[in-house]
């Protein structure tokens, strides 16, 4: 999705398609919305979006869904994206539970089902795909557009092969072929992509404006679940590297006679301060250690990148009350960062492990959704 992009002319077709994709991504992030809003949100003008919003309307990509407020002259229809014109099966593997969701154009999450994760990943694959066939055979759906899996380690840039999951000691697994190969002799043909689930995470956080400011360049987003991933968004663009393997932050070594990590490493970030180690420091009503452990993690990510938000995420949330004091006052006295009080220390305000389901839903309708690097994502 992200890398290779090439700079296009904008020809009268190219521009209406990124004046519809604009609308989509604006009418996503703030519906239900009046054309009037539309025109402002976008800066299109008004006839032109009125224009464009009818060929939306006949299309069946718009509903109506009500009338807005309006203290003068007719109230204004007010417009939403219909959950019903297409799906993503979106999927977030974890170390032991798998989530399954179906997402309605474009980011309405209609239902989440569990699958048990299983270090064989043929016969993984085999539940998994029956049981997204299962949803789509009980809901009778036939529009499914993508299916998007979230992978707890480096993806190929590809998109197509899960190179090297640690935790499920998978290495160079061609997860989506044999995905689409499972679907088909089910009769479901579509296109599966695999993606880093703290990418995901970060694609739904700041399409979704879960940032508090639009304004900020530099966003750090840190999914703690079995593992740590760290999605990031620099300079108003997904960041991934020269070969999609950044953001593995995880494995960054934090003490070199540490616990041996299933990287092969020592003392990993992860090793220290996973929701394992969460959970064990808050059973033993020990936030404090936590919070050492992971904060020290996360000061070295502050001190390296200097990010404007750090959006923390997944298991750590639940506890978020008791560990933000803590984790803000060690920011403030170990990081480098100057003016630390405008750097922003957010917790998700997605459920535990719903971001990276959303973001794949929003990487599964990225045709309508311009999210290539030419066009910066967000910023409507
Ligand atoms: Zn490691």
């Amino acid at each position: 999705m992200v890398g290779e992009g090439k700079q296009i002319a904008a020809t009268p077709k190219i521009l209406k398609k990124i004046n519809l994709s604009t609308i989509v991504k604006v009418v996503m992030k703030w519906e239900p919305i009046s054309r009037t809003r539309i025109a402002e949100k976008t800066g299109i003008s008004k006839p032109t979006v009125t224009k464009l919003v009818r060929e939306l309307f006949t299309e069946g990509y718009l509903i109506q869904v009500g009338k807005g407020k309006s203290k003068v002259g007719k109230r204004q229809e007010l417009l939403a994206l219909n959950p019903k014109k297409g799906y993503v099966i979106s999927v977030d593997i974890g170390l032991r539970t798998s989530k399954i969701a179906l997402v309605g154009f474009a980011t309405s999450v209609a239902l989440v089902e569990a699958v048990e994760t299983i270090p064989d990943y043929s016969l993984f694959l085999e539940r998994l795909v029956g049981k997204i066939v299962d949803v789509v055979e009980e809901r009778r759906i036939d529009n499914i557009h993508a299916v998007v899996i979230s992978v707890p380690g480096v993806v190929h840039r590809n998109m197509r092969v899960a190179v090297n999951v640690p935790l499920l000691h998978w290495t160079n697994v061609p997860l989506a072929d044999l995905v689409e190969l499972l679907l088909l002799e089910h009769g479901i043909m579509t296109t599966v992509t695999l993606e880093n689930d703290a990418q995901l995470g970060v694609i739904a956080e700041v399409m979704l404006n879960q940032v508090p400011s639009l304004e900020k360049r530099d966003i750090v987003y840190v999914l703690v679940k079995e593992g740590i991933g760290v999605g990031m968004f620099l300079n108003r663009k997904l960041y991934s590297g020269r070969s999609h393997t950044a953001g593995e932050f995880g494995h960054m070594v934090i003490d070199i006679n540490g616990e041996e990590c299933s990287c092969g490493r020592r003392g990993c970030w992860i090793t220290l301060a996973g929701s394992e180690q969460l959970n064990e420091c808050a059973k033993r009503g020990d936030i404090k250690e936590y919070v050492r452990l992971f904060g020290t993690g996360l000061v070295n990510i502050i001190n390296g990148l200097d990010p404007d938000v750090i959006v923390i995420s997944g298991t750590i949330t639940e506890q978020w009350d008791n560990i933000f004091p803590l984790l803000k006052r060690m920011v403030m006295m170990e990081s480098f960062v100057q003016d630390i009080e405008t750097l922003q220390i957010v917790s998700s305000r997605f459920e535990n492990r719903i971001a990276p389901l959303v973001g794949g839903a929003i990487l599964g309708f990225r045709d309508y959704i311009e999210m290539r690097e030419t066009e910066s994502i967000v910023v409507v």
